[in-house]
């Protein structure tokens, strides 16, 4: 009654919910070419070498096509159950299925599936695709007894001899070997796997079987064994009392207890990786796993069945307990191939954050590149600064001497204008002297005198101011100039000289004041110059009329102030280059008037213009935004 009740729990609780995942997976993909895949295990889903088996197949399976695949596991608990009730109830549900849904494919694994498959199954279910895969133990009951064709068998073929060479190999001084192992079927078949090849070491290695033990006094024995030997365990699923283990947890028992290494002799179903002996060459599930896999996919590629070879010893694999390996000493043997599995191995600090490392690294090395170059622009900017600095200096001190070489020029006609008003002074002053010698010098007359000497002193005064200002070296700074007194007063300047070498002057002004915003004595260096050159020109020139006309304009808003000479023209050699420094036709020219004029005008928001007369002579002239008009 009991046993009832404990095999109705899961079929209660598991029905369903299978033939909810059955039904809606069988329904989402019923669209797409989903293929269905039944496994079926021999016992429960708590054998460490099903779960590696479910690996290998599921990865190689699914990471073979795109085209989804449903792999269904079924765990028939041939060992637990005290008979078939749970397996049947099983394959009378898949007997159903199998005419409701595609199967493509059934797996059966383990010892007994066929036995419960031949007893159980409808004939529908005996003749899907099929493979099986088994241990090859006699009286078993073979995948044609099912009188299924359409069948591949999968042998568990083990090579015991090689995995104790092995271990011989990594501890070739030692000769005493000890196999241990637990009283289920399983168990004893693996033992006699061992005991069959042991014959081929006899008699330069002595074997001692320990087996119908408890747990307790296997235990109690492996503290006994000499240290210089070695331990063998070939599986421990039952002790002698009949209580149930796993090979894995009796594994890390014995190695925790024994002076000696521990190996597995068999499969690698107890080994896991980490406190469970040292490992070794062993038969490794997940290889069988993935064997099975490739089988499986060329049946449902409909790869004919005879043309399906099967490789049953190729799954075999050196793995090892990294730890275990550097317990006993053992990471640099030579008898360990590359291409091993290590497991529980340690990563160093480095390994582990090495990226990390890397990163920050890299983080650091481009933080440092791009603060020295900030450095460097940095410092190249201030050296720019400087240079601007110096050559804005150097600017202003040539904008100087270009004035002062001028006011050089222009001395001789001042001394002559101031020579005028002087002389005029002298003159009054002794015609002034003559009168009262002569006694005509009545108070009309001295008044009329005096007033003579006032006029004649005051135009001296106003020249030498203008002269004055030109020459300071600083620039006044911006304000507002009107043009027409600036015209007037430059004028002043050169009437004199230009009376002297025959020139005439024509002013055109406009009649209303106009006025710009800039420096003074920087537009009157620029009129200054455009009349100096209009002079030189002129002096050279056979031409007997000499004219120099200014001209002052409102077009919108700007003004525009012109110096007409009639000259020769300007020089078909200077004109392309007429604003760059030092070009000159003079014998005692600096040629940097110009360039002087022109960035001194463009400082101004202004334009600087020039053509040559069609009749003869050049013109010279530039324009300024004009402020007000008044
Ligand atoms: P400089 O007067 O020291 O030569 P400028 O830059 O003032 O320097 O003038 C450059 C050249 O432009 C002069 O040498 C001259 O050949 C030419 N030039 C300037 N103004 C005139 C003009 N009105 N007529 C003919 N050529 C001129």
């Amino acid at each position: 009654m009991y046993h009832l009740k404990k095999l109705l729990f899961p079929i209660r609780v598991f029905t369903p919910l299978f033939l909810l995942i059955f039904h809606t997976s069988y329904k989402a993909f019923s669209q797409e070419r989903v293929k269905n895949v039944v496994v079926l295990f021999s016992f429960g889903p708590n054998l460490p070498a099903f779960e590696k088996i479910l690996t290998g197949l599921d990865n190689t399976i699914k990471g073979s096509t795109d085209e989804p695949v449903n792999i269904m596991t079924e765990y028939l608990d041939l060992s637990r159950s005290t008979n078939d009730d749970y397996a049947k109830y099983i394959i009378n549900m898949y007997n159903e299925k199998v005419n409701e849904f595609t199967i493509d494919l059934l797996i059966s694994i383990g010892p007994g599936v066929n036995d419960a498959l031949l007893q159980y199954g409808d004939s529908a279910l005996k003749a899907l695709n099929m493979i099986n895969v088994d241990l090859d133990l006699p009286g078993r009951k073979s995948i044609h007894d099912l009188g299924n064709s359409n069948s591949k068998e999968i042998f568990l073929r083990f090579q015991p001899s090689q995995t104790l060479q092995h271990a011989f190999d990594l501890f070739p001084d030692r000769k005493n070997i000890f196999v241990i192992s637990g009283v289920s079927k399983l168990d004893a078949y693996y033992t006699s796997l061992v005991r069959q090849c042991k014959t081929e070491f006899e008699p330069a290695y002595q074997f001692n079987f320990v087996s119908n033990q408890t747990l307790d006094s296997t235990i109690r024995f492996v503290r006994t064994i000499p240290p210089e030997s070695i331990v063998f365990v070939t599986a421990y699923l039952q002790d002698a009392a009949r209580v149930s283990f796993s090979t894995p947890e009796i594994m890390d028992l014995i190695s925790k207890n024994s002076p000696a290494p521990v190996f597995l002799s068999i499969t690698d179903g107890g080994f896991k990786g980490q406190g469970g002996g040292i490992g070794g060459y062993l038969f490794s599930y997940v290889k069988l796993g993935e064997e099975i896999g490739r089988v499986a996919n060329e049946m449902m590629n409909g790869k004919p069945i005879s043309e399906i070879t099967v490789d049953e010893k190729s799954n075999y694999q050196y793995m090892y307990d990294w730890k275990e390996l550097n317990r006993w000493h053992l990471t640099d043997s030579k008898a360990i191939p590359s291409g091993s599995l290590f497991y529980n191995k340690e990563t160093s600090f480095f390994e582990l954050y090495k990226w990390y490392l890397f990163g920050t690294l890299l983080f650091v090395v481009t933080q440092m590149m791009l603060i020295i170059y900030l450095y460097r622009t940095n410092k190249r900017q201030r050296a720019l600064n400087k240079k601007m600095q110096v050559t804005e200096r150097m600017h202003r001190e040539l904008e100087h001497t270009d004035r002062l070489s001028k006011m050089s020029i222009l001395t001789a006609s001042l001394s002559h204008e101031l020579f005028q008003p002087l002389a005029a002074i002298r003159f009054t002053a002794q015609a002034g002297k003559q009168f009262l010698l002569n006694d005509k010098l009545d108070a009309n007359k001295a008044t009329q005198l005096f007033e003579h000497i006032l006029e004649d002193e005051s135009r001296a005064t106003k020249l030498i101011r203008s002269v004055k200002s030109l020459m300071k070296s600083e620039p006044m700074g911006k304000e507002n100039v009107s043009l027409n007194a600036l015209i007037d007063e430059t004028l002043d300047l050169v009437r004199t000289e230009a009376e002297r070498a025959g020139i005439s002057i024509d002013v055109e002004l406009e009649t209303e004041i106009t006025v710009v915003l800039g420096d003074k004595i920087q537009l009157q260096q620029v009129l200054m110059n455009f009349i100096r050159n209009a002079f030189t020109a002129m002096a050279e020139s056979e031409s007997r009329n000499k004219n120099l006309r200014i001209v002052l304009k409102v077009m919108q808003d700007e003004a525009v102030v012109s110096v007409t000479d009639s000259g020769p023209g300007l020089a078909a050699a200077v004109k392309e280059k007429l604003f760059k420094p030092f070009v000159t036709t003079k014998k005692e020219g600096f040629g940097i008037g110009l360039a002087l004029c022109k960035s001194l005008i463009e400082k101004h928001n202004g334009k600087i213009m020039f053509e040559n007369i069609p009749s003869g002579g050049a013109m010279f002239a530039f324009s300024l935004p004009v402020i007000r008009k008044k």
